[in-house]
């Protein structure tokens, strides 16, 4: 089939899926969600996100409607009912349903999976930034459905012909709309703390890991708009992009005196997902 819609047991074309109203996810973005890449029908990383979804649930009290273990299963029982050799699995668990409430009793969650072909593209490929004051709140650390300052974030940077959003806050660089943002500068690594200002990606934890790897050493601390701008080399990651360079931020040339430990990380993050799910 050309996608996936699943809602509590329900599955079909996501255009012809529902939810209901009551659902708490409609009216105050009261879920969590994850999302994977998939290719050749194994889901690159999945336990990582399904962890992470897990453990968001827990921060916001929410009950998952399932097991760890029964959520691996079924992404990955239904991902080959999809077409295509690379896809995108995105899954949400809402707290529930009831009556609009602010607030809530323990019920248990709903469970959305979407699954559509998607292609990792272009990861050699510079991209231009813009960037916005980050209103968001302090919770950034906790992958919520409530992304509205994301969506204008990103929507700007489409406005202003820009692939992604950056976003600063009182003066530094926290992270992009819907990616991590790290610098490379004199050789070191450099990216924000993960604390409640930033989603500690699970890319990002990938490129730590390959620089440690790789002898790079790898400071998790703040850094300025700036230093985003002095820096030798910029790498914004994510799943669905992996690791990618920039150029332009703000229509100013940046980056591109690094490009060697720029494509040392971005080889090393791009072969292991193709390593990963290559058929046996
Ligand atoms: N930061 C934000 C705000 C995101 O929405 C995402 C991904 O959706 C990321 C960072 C990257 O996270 P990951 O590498 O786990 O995909």
């Amino acid at each position: 089939m050309k996608n996936l819609g699943y809602y509590n047991g329900k599955q079909g074309l996501i255009e012809e899926i529902s939810v209901p109203i009551t659902d708490r996810a409609f009216y105050f973005g009261d879920g969590v969600y994850d999302a994977v890449m998939c290719r050749n029908n194994i889901p690159y990383l999945l336990f990582e996100h399904v962890n992470r979804l897990f453990s968001n649930s827990a921060l916001l009290s929410i009950t998952p409607p399932m097991t760890r273990e029964e959520l691996m299963h079924l992404i990955k029982t239904l991902c080959p009912l999809v077409d295509g050799d690379e896809k995108f699995v995105y899954f949400h668990i809402s707290r529930g349903s009831g009556i609009r409430n602010h607030e809530f009793t323990t019920t248990k969650g709903n469970l959305c999976i979407m699954i559509k072909p998607q292609k990792i593209e272009n990861i050699y490929e510079k991209m231009s930034l813009c960037t916005t004051k980050d209103i968001r709140f302090q919770l950034c650390n906790i992958k919520t459905l409530n992304l509205l300052p994301s969506v204008m974030c990103a929507q700007n940077a489409k406005n202003n012909k820009c692939e992604e959003g950056v976003f600063i806050r009182d003066g530094y660089v926290t992270e992009c709309s819907h990616s991590n943002i790290s610098i490379l500068k004199n050789g070191r690594l450099i990216t924000a703390p993960a604390d409640c200002h930033i989603l500690p990606g699970v890319t990002r934890a990938h490129l730590i890991d390959s620089a440690q790897k790789n002898g790079i050493i790898v400071r998790e601390e703040k850094y300025t708009l700036r230093e985003l701008m002095d820096a030798d080399e910029i790498i914004v990651t994510s799943s669905s992009k992996m690791a990618r360079g920039v150029d332009k931020i703000d229509g100013i040339s940046v980056g591109g005196r690094d490009e060697k430990t720029l494509n040392l990380l971005q080889n090393d993050i791009y072969n292991d997902y193709l390593n990963s799910t290559k058929l046996a």
